[in-house]
């Protein structure tokens, strides 16, 4: 049975909860557009990435980054003293990217384009509704959620009650510790574990797998380990970790074969993931079981509900959430036109009304179209960048995985070092192209660019992955001498099967 309408319910055509990177655009583009929208947040507007994650861990990286260039002045162009110091940096993450973790001009951003922001926990109370406290909201037209992951950390015993870190008290940090213990040799236990390093402090990297950066290429893994061992990172694979316990000393970590490793902090930095048990999925008949929300390539969890960002498991980037948060842009909107032309089965004429202008305000921006237009999600081509030094850039499949799915797979590598850039930039040149191709279909289907701009460098790899460019096209194009990206050219003239 239907609950009835009391006081504290509220009517509006769409609720987003959480306003993360995917959810504040979802929403301030729904909002733009004429929808009524209420943005449901529990803490920061703009979520992760601005206050803990990507801006202010990039800002970390761009200071330790010129301390390490500084370093390599040596035999290149004189000599440099460096008295590397910490509070520049904090001061810059707390003054320019965040505003001391205040929200205040993303929420104006929101307010601005329309958006009704409620602070408060939300969760779905069935078909069409989301409960923050006593309040109620109907959503007519659907549901977005955005509600982003949190730092995963595992059962270890004697961990739940010690002062460890995850990326938000390590991005918070005023003061550095001595020494580190970096648990998870994954891209943000990397970065953060090179930059903490270049600053002087007494880093150890405790890695389950038998290589650090595992979700990548080998040599990508042997370039990154390489590199943060020149740095002094003690980088250890293969332990198991099984107890952790702190005191006055500071953290010691017992590894189940015996290991020990002792440091002032401990920053645990073992993955991510969505907590759906909070979501009151069951109200609407979704499975809380599974580690992320299932969607299809329109984002749809289902009838009415759409999902974006990291919740979604498709790929924890920022560039995803806002890829997705277009489709899904796309997806209510053409909902709304539909409802407007009369598909609508609730029929309720104020929906109809307020969608009509709606659309006809998207048909004239060109927004609008039919429903096979809205565009359909393909990660083939997702780019990833993993920000140590040197710089990994992937996008596409690795050469195991292009393998296990029976690709026809030809390898194609160079070193950087054999490059004229390479060779001229002199030092800091681990880096390497990898491509990987389908033999058969004639086209990369993944591709590896590490080195001092390898992020910049996998630009051109992500267009020949997304766009299937034939091999014989890339082989054929003009490379600019001498840059990094000349180096695609070696790769592509050594594929062999
Ligand atoms: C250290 C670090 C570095 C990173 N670096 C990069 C990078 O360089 N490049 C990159 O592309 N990505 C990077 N990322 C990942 C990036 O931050 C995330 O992919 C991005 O923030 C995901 O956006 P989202 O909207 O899905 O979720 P989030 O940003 O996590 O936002 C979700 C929001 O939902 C809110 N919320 C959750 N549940 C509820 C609820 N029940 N009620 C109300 N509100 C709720 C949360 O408070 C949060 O604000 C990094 C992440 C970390 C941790």
């Amino acid at each position: 049975m239907e609950p009835e309408l009391s006081d504290v319910d509220v009517d509006v055509d769409v609720v987003v909860l959480g306003l993360g990177v995917g959810g504040e655009e979802v929403a301030g583009r729904l909002a733009e557009a004429g929808l009524t929208v209420v943005g449901i947040e529990r803490n920061l507007v703009g979520g992760e990435c601005p206050y803990w994650g990507c801006i202010p861990s990039k800002m970390m990286i761009r200071a330790a980054n010129a301390i390490a260039e500084a370093r390599r002045i040596d035999g290149l162009g004189g000599s440099a003293q460096l008295r590397p110091d910490w509070a520049p940096v904090a001061k810059r993450i707390r003054e320019e990217a965040t505003d001391n973790w205040d929200d205040r001009a993303a929420v104006q951003r929101f307010i601005g384009k329309g958006g009704r922001l409620v602070r408060g926990s939300g969760r779905l109370d069935g078909p069409g509704r989301v409960r923050v406290g006593d309040q109620v909201f109907h959503a007519r037209h659907g549901i977005v959620l955005g509600t982003g992951t949190k730092p995963s950390v595992p059962p270890i015993d004697g961990l739940a009650n010690t002062p460890y870190w995850t990326n938000r008290e390590a991005v918070e940090v005023e003061e550095l510790p001595g020494s580190l213990l970096v648990l998870g040799g994954g891209a943000i236990g990397l970065e953060l574990a090179q930059v903490f390093a270049r600053f002087g402090v007494r880093v150890t990297v405790v890695e389950a797998a038998d290589r650090v950066l595992a979700v990548e290429e080998p040599e990508a893994s042997e370039a990154v380990a390489a590199a943060l061992r020149a740095d002094g990172v003690q980088i250890r694979t293969g332990v198991e970790a099984a107890r952790v316990e702190h005191g006055s000393g500071g953290f010691t970590l017992h590894g189940a074969a015996g290991e020990e490793f002792t440091a002032d902090r401990l920053l645990v930095a073992t993955g991510r993931r969505a907590h759906l048990d909070e979501l009151g999925l069951e109200t609407i008949g979704v499975d809380a079981g599974r580690r992320y929300l299932s969607v299809d390539d329109r984002l749809h969890v289902t009838d009415g509900v759409w999902a974006v960002g990291d919740v979604t498991g498709e790929g924890a980037f920022t560039h995803v959430a806002m890829y997705q948060a277009a489709i899904v842009v796309a997806d209510v909107l053409d909902h709304v036109r539909r409802a407007s032309d009369g598909a609508d089965p609730s029929g309720t004429a104020s929906i109809v009304g307020g969608a009509a202008g709606v659309a006809s305000s998207l048909a004239a921006t060109g927004s609008s179209g039919s429903a096979g237009s809205v565009p359909r999600a393909d990660y083939r081509a997702l780019p990833r960048v993993t920000f140590t030094d040197p710089e990994v850039g992937a996008v596409g499949l690795t050469e195991q995985q292009a393998r296990e799915r029976g690709i026809n797979v030809q390898v194609g590598f160079t070193k950087l070092s054999s490059s004229t850039r390479g060779w001229i930039h002199q030092t800091d040149d681990e880096g390497f192209i990898k491509l990987v191709a389908d033999a058969d279909q004639g086209v990369l289907v993944g591709a590896t660019s590490a080195g001092p701009a390898g992020g910049e460098v996998l630009s051109g790899l992500v267009v020949a992955v997304h766009a299937a460019v034939p091999l014989a096209q890339l082989r054929h194009m003009i490379y600019a001498y001498p840059t990094f990206h000349r180096a695609i050219s070696d790769a592509l003239h050594n594929l062999t099967s």
